[in-house]
Formats: C-alpha cells, structure tokens, sequence
C-alpha cells in the first residue's frame, strides 16, 4: 500500500518543493495550505500534468479545529497517516522590547502550537500502526539564536525540543521524529531581504550561496527512508554555523 504523507504550508516555498518531492515518488500527499489558495490548486494541477493525484486541504494549522479537520478527511479517506512533515511557518523581525503578547501568540500558535497539534492528533494512527516519521522543520536560529528575532528563535527551539522528547517517548512505537534546522533558503521569507543583505550574508556562509528549497526536500527523502535516526536536529545552512 502507498505511504501517506502531510505536509503542512504546502503552498509556497519549502513546503511546496517537500510535497512535490514526495508525490513524484508515489507517495500520497495531503498538501495543506491557508491563505493562498491559489498557488495549492496551481501545484496541484502542475502535478496532474505529470499524472500525480494529490489531495489540496486548507487548513489554519494554528486552529486545533483545523488541524482535527484535516487530520480526520485523511484517516478517514486512506486510514493512515505514515507521514507529518510540520513545515507551515511565519517569521517576524522586531524588537524585543517592541513585542506584544498578540506577537507572542502569533509566533507561537503559528510555528510551534501548530506542531504539537498535529503531532497530537496524528500519533494515535501512527502508534495503532507502529509506524511512523515525523519531520519539523525548525531553523537554524532555533538553535544559535537571532536578534530581533527573539519569538521566532523561541518557537524553533520549541520545536527542537518537541523533537528530542517525542523521539525518546515514540521510538519503542517504531515512530521516528527529527527536525531539520535550514540555514537562509530562497523563499518568500527571505524577500524583505534587500540585495545588499543578502550579499553580506551570503559572504558569512562558507559554501558562499543561499540554499534552495530543493537542499531541504533532499534531507526530508533521505529521512523518510533512513530507519535508524531518530531525535536529530539537522542543520543544513551551507556551514553558516557549525557547531
Ligand atoms: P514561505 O515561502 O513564506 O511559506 C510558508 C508556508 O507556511 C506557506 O505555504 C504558508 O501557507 C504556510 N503557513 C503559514 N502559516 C500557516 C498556517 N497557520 N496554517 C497553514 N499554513 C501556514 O516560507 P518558507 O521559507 O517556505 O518556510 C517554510 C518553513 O521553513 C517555515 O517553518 C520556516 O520557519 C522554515 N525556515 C525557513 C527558512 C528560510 O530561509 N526560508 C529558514 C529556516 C527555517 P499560506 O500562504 O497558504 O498561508
């Protein structure tokens, strides 16, 4: 039977290469989008041009309402879940000082709240099978921390940390959770970039180049196969840290 895979923030970006990726290798998707509509249908009738069938879902995954919508049309539509990769995410620069508890909450729910829900509410599948892998995709800042971009580095390193305890607590479920921590990828989150910044950073990076979503839907295949890692945080930033 094919694998079942969710992958949230499918629309654009990271998510959009991660679902693609996986649907070309006969894996069912379920690709989650929120507001942007347009560009879910549009991935989806670019992969039915190659033949691939995916199913499209909006779903605010910061809404456990959401989030138990989506989680039960895919249960109940092909009865396993084999599959989550938590990708949906914003960023936000400002300063600390600056930040209101509408900011925290905004962060939080979107990046790390949504994570822990629909880990929830896909787990109890996963453990009925004893099967499982789960992939957050958390950020380098999570792990070495951004100035003034203090909500965003606490919801990444949330998010590591969900990683490392859910490992140890589903591993003997034959359920495997790892996070993979990019460095600066070419998305939408990068645009508020100007030129300038993004040739100094650049110049920081030891590979000298910003990565492609692509850099990351390559790590996703290669956890979805791999059987014996589990509760890893790997980064993948071109050398930007290296720790
Ligand atoms: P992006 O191009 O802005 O895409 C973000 C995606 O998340 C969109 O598909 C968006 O969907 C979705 N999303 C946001 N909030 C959502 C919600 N509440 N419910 C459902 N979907 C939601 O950003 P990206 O660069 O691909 O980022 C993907 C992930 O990688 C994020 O978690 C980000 O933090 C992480 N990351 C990115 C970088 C980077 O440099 N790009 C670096 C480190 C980590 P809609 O537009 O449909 O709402």
């Amino acid at each position: 039977m094919e694998k079942i895979a969710i992958v949230t923030g499918a629309s654009k970006g990271i998510g959009r290469e991660i679902a693609k990726n996986l649907a070309r290798q006969n894996i069912k998707v379920i690709a989650n989008y929120n507001k942007s509509e347009e560009k879910a249908i549009k991935l989806k009738e670019e992969l039915e041009k190659e033949g691939i069938e995916i199913d499209i879902i909006k779903a605010d995954v910061s809404k456990r309402q959401d989030v138990k919508k989506m989680i039960t049309y895919t249960i109940n539509k092909y009865k396993k879940v084999d599959i989550l990769i938590n990708n949906a995410g914003i960023s936000e620069y400002k300063l600390f000082t600056e930040e209101t508890d509408e900011d925290w909450n905004r962060l939080i729910n979107n990046n790390l709240y949504s994570a822990f829900i629909t880990s929830q509410e896909v787990i109890p599948n996963m453990i009925e099978n004893k099967n499982g892998c789960i992939i957050n995709i958390s950020s380098i800042w999570g792990m070495i921390g951004a100035s003034m971009e203090v909500l965003y580095s606490i919801s990444k390193a949330g998010m590591d940390g969900l990683t490392k305890s859910l490992a140890k607590e589903l591993g003997p479920s034959n359920i495997r959770v790892n996070s993979i921590a990019p460095g600066i990828i070419n998305t939408d989150m990068c645009k508020d970039f100007s030129e300038q910044e993004l040739k100094d950073i650049t110049e920081e990076i030891p590979l000298q180049k910003i990565g492609e979503p692509s850099d990351i839907s390559k790590c996703v295949n290669w956890l979805i196969n791999e059987k014996y890692t589990t509760g890893q945080i790997i980064s993948i930033n071109g050398g930007w840290s290296i720790t």
